[in-house]
């Protein structure tokens, strides 16, 4: 069936291009990135010299100026590709339009030009402790001192944290009488800053090459210059771009249940046992028939918000959805098709076991299913 979304031929010729690049450059290089817990640094900058950073920022600061379907592209083939280690969606997608929308000009020409060449990495640091899901809840404060501000707390599960050159901060900067959603502001705080440190890579079962790690600011000052937007409007301008961060959630995690079917037709074809191949046993006919109609469900609905989104249209209801029920399909996807590769699913080398220790994790960043669903419960006047 042919997708909704309307690629031109200049996409097409994206798509097979960026499909080279990643094979040439990761190449089998994966698993040793894997191992180390971390991507080196040297691909963030293949990526920007070959323009996969940042496509669509505008090229006063050095970007393409590319429609948002080049960046959908990028997150389609590296789901599909299983790099989901290398959080470049992250940076391109999620936390440079914070700088984009909310940072001044002077702040724009300043961080702009690296995040696009990949000397300036890129990382949002929301989650603490104590303040998960429920967002309002974070400790971490920042009080104006002078020419500066000074940033005292804790961020949890912070993505790219070790490589990140810059990172977006959620802090207090209300005291205990301000309304929640106005207590909180946002802060690029840069790599060098005294009193910034980074704790251990954590350990996780899945996303194995990505550089997860608490953050700690110990009376860390920066200059007053690095608050992004106005104080007070933190929470504001977060929620204002959670439509865009969901989306490219659910995007990677459709992406990722197609190729993980397709890997396992191939599969299902080749093993032989009891004399025929398992693709003409009726269990595995009906399983992949079952799955490869969720997967198409998925992706009709995924298309449509593509097109709204890329429209401009408030699809916040509708991605809240697809951010629950395709990450939650995609999961499902990824443990039946590994079931079909009996033993061989649960080892490494197969791809399909990657596929399924990173399919876990859709379902709890960027809102759980359980907060999407409060959400979309919530917009239905329940
Ligand atoms: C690998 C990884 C990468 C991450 N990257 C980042 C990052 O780059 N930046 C960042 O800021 N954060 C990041 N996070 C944090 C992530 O967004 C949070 O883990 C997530 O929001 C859930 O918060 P929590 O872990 O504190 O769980 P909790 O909020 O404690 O939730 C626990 C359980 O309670 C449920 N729950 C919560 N609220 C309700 C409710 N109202 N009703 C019913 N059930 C509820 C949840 O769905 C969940 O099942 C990352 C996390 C991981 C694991």
């Amino acid at each position: 069936m042919e997708r909704t979304v309307k690629f031109t031929e200049g996409h097409q010729i994206f798509r097979e291009s960026f499909r080279r690049f990643l094979m040439k450059e990761i190449g089998d290089r994966y698993p040793q990135w894997e191992e180390a817990g971390i991507v080196p640094r040297d691909i963030w900058k293949k990526f920007g010299d070959n323009g996969y950073l940042v496509p669509w920022a505008p090229e006063q600061y050095g970007g393409a100026g590319a429609d948002w379907l080049y960046s959908v592209i990028i997150t389609e083939e590296l789901a599909r590709y299983g790099a989901s280690g290398l959080f470049v969606p992250l940076h391109n997608d999620i936390v440079a339009p914070y700088i984009h929308s909310y940072g001044t000009e002077e702040q724009r020409e300043r961080w702009l030009p690296g995040c696009i060449t990949g000397d300036t990495i890129l990382a949002v640091a929301m989650t603490e402790p104590e303040a998960g899901s429920d967002l309002a809840a974070i400790r971490t404060t920042a009080r104006r001192d002078g020419d500066s501000w000074v940033l005292n707390g804790q961020k949890t599960f912070i993505s790219n944290a070790h490589l990140a050159d810059l990172v977006v901060v959620a802090a207090r900067t209300g005291g205990k009488e301000t309304a929640p959603h106005q207590a909180m502001s946002l802060f690029a705080v840069e790599r060098d800053a005294p009193g910034f440190s980074r704790g251990e890579l954590i350990k996780k079962i899945g996303l194995k090459a990505q550089d997860t790690a608490e953050l700690f600011f110990d009376d860390c000052r920066i200059p007053a210059g690095n608050i992004l937007g106005e104080e007070g409007q933190g929470f504001i301008y977060l929620m204002q771009k959670l439509q865009q961060e969901r989306l490219v959630c659910a995007l990677g995690s459709q992406a990722a249940a197609e190729k993980g079917l397709e890997i396992t037709i191939e599969y299902v074809k080749e093993r032989k046992l009891f004399g025929k191949p398992l693709s003409k046993f009726q269990n595995t006919q009906f399983l992949l028939a079952d799955l490869a109609s969720q997967i198409t469900a998925g992706r009709c609905f995924i298309d449509e918000l593509i097109n709204n989104h890329v429209a401009g249209r408030d699809v916040t209801k509708e991605t809240c959805m697809a951010k629950y029920w395709v990450c939650e399909m995609a999961m499902h996807v990824a443990d039946r098709c590994l079931q079909l590769f009996g033993g061989y699913g649960y080892c490494t080398e197969y791809m399909i076991s990657r596929f399924f220790v990173d399919a876990r994790i859709q379902t709890i960043y960027a809102g759980t299913s359980e907060v999407m669903k409060l959400i979309v419960s919530r917009l239905m006047g329940l």
